[in-house]
């Protein structure tokens, strides 16, 4: 005798989605049960491939089947756990067909109350690291006043391109990027009012060859201008990052666009305390702009904190050199930009859900 299909789905049904507080089997995310002889082969549909959980959903499952095995006396040979990942769309407007960018699963846009903050290297590694884990990820400049995101991703020497009306987005760093910035000239970009800001804004959008993808990242221009209002009048949002340093000046002017993206009925998936602190050489850490503030204002106002980053020497000239993925080869780095995608990925698939539970994020 050996394990049936019901012990396993049993035992599954046991398991749950600690970000989604419901059980694998509910969840749907039991894709596969394989059985041979006493050994079995499970394999797992994650919302993400940036699972921040992925480990603790293993082990849950092999102690869960273990303890079934024991508890209805049968032997178990090896236990194979496979996660697969299919990102989900949590707007629902993207699932009713209301939706210039149909093959888009999930549109996040990046914020901050004014500029300097960090905003558009933020949006840029949370595209790149996202991409690393495997998502198919897009990222559109929409600072259409100060584009960075040529500098950030090394574009200069790349020409455009386009297939009939459509631009085709650039293709680096294991990511598609679309920016103003390669199509005007610098200077001219400076000078957009209201409607043509509206009219740039929406060419880049919805003529850029974007294909399929799991998430488009959105680098938004500093404040509450005209971009945001004809972001979320064009595109189903999943929701918004709000970038901020941890300063009582800048939380104030965070707050802000809290209340901006609140009132245009856009989610707040979360906070992300950028320069947070600064390590010296001496791996002391110094508070620079006093740790924390950021986070206490999402707690504060009920969101979930993504996390921070420190002040990197390496991130800033890696973002300089338009080289995101060297910032991988600084270990605490990658790691930082890692966890701030997991944590961002996993409120997106909590969202996809209708966002009916609350995150429980451990922050440090
Ligand atoms: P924003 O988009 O908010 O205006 P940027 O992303 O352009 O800000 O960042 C402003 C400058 O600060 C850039 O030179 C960037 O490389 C640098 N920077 C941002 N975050 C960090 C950080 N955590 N460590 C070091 N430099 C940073």
């Amino acid at each position: 005798m050996a394990l049936t299909s019901k012990h396993l789905h049993d035992a599954l049904r046991t398991v749950q989605d600690p970000d989604l507080k419901k059980d694998l089997v509910t969840l749907g995310m039991v894709k596969d049960v394989v059985q041979s002889g006493d050994d079995v082969r499970l394999v797992i549909e994650l919302t993400t491939p940036a699972c921040p959980m992925k480990d603790k959903i293993r082990e849950d499952i092999d102690g869960a089947v273990r303890a079934k095995a024991i508890e209805a006396g049968e032997p178990l040979g090896k236990l194979e756990i496979e996660f697969t990942a299919d990102v989900r769309t949590a707007n629902e407007r993207t699932r009713e067909g209301a939706n210039p960018l149909p093959m888009v699963k999930n549109i996040i846009a990046v914020g901050a109350g004014k500029g300097g903050v960090g905003k558009s290297t933020v949006s840029a590694n949370l595209a790149v690291g996202l991409a690393r884990y495997g998502a198919k990820v897009g990222l559109l400049d929409g600072d259409i006043y100060g584009p960075s995101v040529p500098t950030l991703l090394g574009l200069a020497d790349i020409p455009t391109a386009a297939r009939g009306n459509m631009l085709l987005p650039f293709e680096v760093h294991g990511i598609k990027a679309m920016t103003l910035g390669k199509l005007v000239e610098p200077e001219k970009a400076l000078v957009w009012r209201g409607p043509m800001a509206h009219g740039a804004f929406k060419q880049l959008a919805t003529q850029t060859d974007w294909g399929a993808l799991d998430y488009l990242i959105i680098d938004l221009p500093p404040g509450t201008g005209d971009v945001p209002l004809t972001m979320s009048q064009l595109l189903p949002l999943t929701g918004a990052v709000v970038v901020c340093t941890p300063q009582r000046v800048a939380q104030d002017d965070a707050r802000r666009a809290v209340r901006m993206f609140q009132q245009l009925g856009i989610p707040i998936l979360g906070v992300v305390e950028n320069m947070s602190h600064f390590v010296g050489d001496d791996g002391k850490e110094y508070d620079l702009f006093g740790r924390g503030g950021a986070q206490s204002m999402a707690q504060e106002m009920g969101l979930p904190y993504l996390g921070g980053m420190p002040i990197h020497m390496q991130l800033r000239a890696n973002s300089d050199a338009g080289t995101p993925l060297r910032n991988w080869e600084t270990p605490a780095l990658g790691r930082d930009i890692d966890a701030l995608c997991q944590r961002l990925a996993s409120q997106v698939s909590v969202q996809a859900l209708g966002g009916f539970v609350q995150p429980t994020l451990s922050v440090r």
